[in-house]
């Protein structure tokens, strides 16, 4: 507690503090709260995510602006509703006795509520760019007055593509005003706000620890783009303990991939920008419950779900920078417990996996995808393992089941019996050949493949054609669903053009 008040802080705040539990400040606030609560500089500042920014920026702000104003003094940014909602919280769990008002604005929710607050006199406004430039064009919000302005979690905000909606909102705002910017990550693009947009300005960077947590075991798999759907299917039916999320890049992946999965049997829920805030705290809670297993989602979406006791992490498509990657590796192996993180990586993407590797200091182990008969044997096991359960707890007791099972009985021979109940219970759950095939990589742009292909050439024609069959092993090993379904006419046209990209390379 020394710490927190050698930085400044009044008494009031050092009791919330200690009420709260917080007994030192972490490294940026220690850099930042000082500087906001004497200097005449705005600060960026960027440190990584879960470092306790929210207390940086919000414990200074309560010190400094007055109570009962009754006009708003602060403005605070962010990309999410569900970050607006958290910052808000937070900063209202740390004012203590200070009497001020801070509201949360985002979509989703009934703006007239908002607009009979402001009325009534706030002194925060935590926000999404877009509520709040509604709450200014229905002249409910004025800005005119503000001490702060903060953009959190610029870096996000930048790839949602907020720049234009911020600088429509500081048109209104007072040139003395303190402008505050933070960030897990600083890109370029973010430091050119902070020159456009700020006046002098410190920059504080806080050098990101170790982030990758050993408790994790980072696996890849190559895949073709077209096979994500039958191998992610497999990872899914092979671990039967998965709770987990899907990471995608785009809403619109998010959204087919939850279509696909639903469509196979699985209980998936989508999470992204345009999902209701509604809707968005109704999946979250299933999900938490572990009524839904499998949490599709971009990284924006992903961002506060704070569900501990994931078993993976899938990366469906890698993420577009390194950072990403440890931010969607992160979500699992918390609190000691393990945890899985597979990236697909499809075979434009290895560069992208080396960098990844390089920039994070880590190393993915490659795997194989689960072969079907090894899902099945697996499946057989759960299964006889619940019958077995269902036998023991019923031993003994009568069952309405009893007379219908002794009638079965005396007709046909208990094995027939119980395959035909297996069959009507698990359909083709337990069938090998309700599996896809995953077809063979198209490693082009790999070392690998091009040596495999030039090994080919040198061979005589026949056995040439052997050796590419014994390459692509799961074909030959199974006969499987697509296998069947080259027979019928309507997949033919597909098979056929598949075949022709290939001869074109
Ligand atoms: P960031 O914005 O850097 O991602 P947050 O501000 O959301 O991080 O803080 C992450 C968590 O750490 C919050 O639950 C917050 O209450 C807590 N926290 C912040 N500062 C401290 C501190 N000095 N000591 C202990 N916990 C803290
Ligand atoms: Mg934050």
């Amino acid at each position: 507690m020394e710490e927190f008040k050698k930085l400044g802080l009044s008494k009031n705040t050092i009791e919330v503090l200690e009420k709260k539990g917080f007994s030192k400040p972490t490294l940026i606030q220690s850099k930042v709260i000082p500087l906001l609560l004497n200097g005449k500089k705005d600060v960026v500042g960027q440190s990584q995510t879960g470092t306790g920014k929210t207390a940086g920026f919000a414990l200074p702000i309560l010190e400094t602006i007055k109570e009962k104003s009754r006009t708003v003094q602060a403005i605070i940014l962010t990309p999410t509703r569900e970050l607006a909602l958290q910052v808000s919280k937070e900063i209202d769990s740390l004012k203590g006795n200070k009497e001020v008002i801070v509201l949360p604005v985002y979509g989703g929710t009934s703006i007239g509520v908002q607009r009979e607050k402001l009325k009534k006199g706030v002194d925060i406004v935590v926000g999404t760019p877009g509520r709040i430039m509604d709450l200014q064009r229905r002249k409910s919000l004025r800005l005119n007055n503000i001490s702060y302005v903060v953009l959190d979690e610029a870096d996000e905000m930048l790839n949602m593509g907020f720049v234009d909606d911020i600088k429509t909102i500081l048109k209104n705002t007072p040139k003395d005003k303190k402008m505050l910017l933070f960030s897990a990550t600083m890109p370029k693009q973010i430091l050119n706000i902070a020159k456009t947009y700020m006046r002098e300005y410190e920059l504080i960077e806080i050098e990101k620890a170790q982030v990758i947590i050993n408790t994790i075991e980072q696996l890849y798999y190559n895949i073709n783009p077209k096979d994500r759907v039958e191998g992610l299917r497999r990872i899914l039916d092979f671990n039967s303990n998965f709770h987990g999320i899907i990471f995608c890049n785009t809403k619109r992946n998010v959204d087919t991939l939850v279509h696909q999965l639903t469509k196979l049997n699985y209980r998936a829920a989508a999470l992204h920008g345009d999902v209701t805030q509604d809707q968005r705290e109704k999946i979250l809670k299933q999900f938490r419950t572990g009524h839904v297993k499998v949490l599709v989602a971009t990284d924006v979406a992903a961002r506060g779900i704070d569900v501990e006791d994931l078993t993976h992490i899938i990366n469906y498509s890698l993420p577009l920078s390194s950072e990403s990657y440890v931010h969607r590796i992160g979500r699992t192996g918390r609190a000691g417990k393990k945890g899985v993180a597979i990236s697909f990586v499809i075979p434009s993407e290895k560069r992208k996996l080396n960098s990844i590797e390089r920039n994070n200091n880590c190393k993915l182990i490659q795997k194989e995808f689960p072969l079907p008969k090894d899902i099945i044997e697996k499946k057989e096991e759960q299964v006889k393992e619940i019958i077995k359960n269902i036998i023991e707890a019923n031993m003994g007791k009568s069952s309405k089941y009893k007379a219908m099972a002794d009638g079965l009985l005396k007709k046909y021979h208990a094995g027939e019996v119980v395959s035909a109940i297996l069959k009507y219970s698990f359909k083709n759950e337990l069938d090998v050949n309700s599996y896809n095939d995953l077809g063979q990589l198209r490693m082009s742009s790999s070392r690998e493949g091009r040596k495999k292909r030039q090994r080919g050439r040198r061979r005589p024609r026949s056995r040439d054609r052997r050796s590419n069959n014994e390459f692509d092993n799961k074909k030959t090993e199974h006969k499987t669903f697509s296998d069947h379904q080259a027979n019928n006419k309507d997949k033919k046209p597909r098979n056929s053009s598949f075949k022709k990209k290939r001869r074109r390379r």
